[in-house]
């Protein structure tokens, strides 16, 4: 079980936040607060590759009638845009919660090297919390996974979300 409460934690392949990682975090928290303002459950993404982002998304689910609008999603579509290649080998995808089973699987196919997620999501989270799908045998590809960046600030962002959702 990996600790997604601590601001910085390890996960099984992955090493400890660096300091670059809680700068590209920041900037995917600014996206998932994006999406929170547009209704949009608050999640946000970015992919880095070299030092450089490729892209950066939020949830848009709901506005655009996607069941695969996820801020990981949309953000690896346009990092494969922008890199002119499905596959983004040493690409770094940073994103504010746990991805969920679908997103995992797009992490795969674009052959992600490196996994860095804010807090977790007991829910659906299929990099740790319901499946491990960063590093299972079965599968072609393994990644190594950070968890717990910035968790607390991309957890408040989903709390404050669904209390004001109830709320009205
Ligand atoms: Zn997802």
């Amino acid at each position: 079980m990996r600790s997604a409460s601590a601001t910085t934690a390890t996960g099984p392949t992955g090493g400890a936040a660096t300091e670059a990682d809680q700068h590209w975090m920041a900037l995917a928290l600014r996206q998932a607060a994006r999406a929170g303002a547009a209704g949009e459950v608050p999640v946000g993404a970015v992919v880095v590759r070299d030092g450089h982002v490729l892209a950066r998304s939020r949830n848009a689910s709901i506005s655009t009638h996607d069941p695969s609008g996820h801020a990981e999603v949309r953000a690896l579509r346009a990092a494969g845009r922008r890199a002119g290649n499905y596959r983004l080998p040493g690409a770094v995808l940073y994103v504010t919660v746990e991805p969920c089973a679908m997103c995992m699987g797009a992490a795969i196919q674009a052959r992600v090297a490196r996994l860095v997620y804010g807090c977790a999501d007991p829910k659906a989270g299929a990099a740790g919390s319901l499946f491990d799908l960063t590093n299972d045998r079965r599968l072609n590809h393994r990644m190594a996974v950070t968890a717990g960046v910035n968790a607390q600030d991309a957890r408040e962002l989903l709390q404050r979300f669904f209390r004001d959702r109830r709320a009205s």
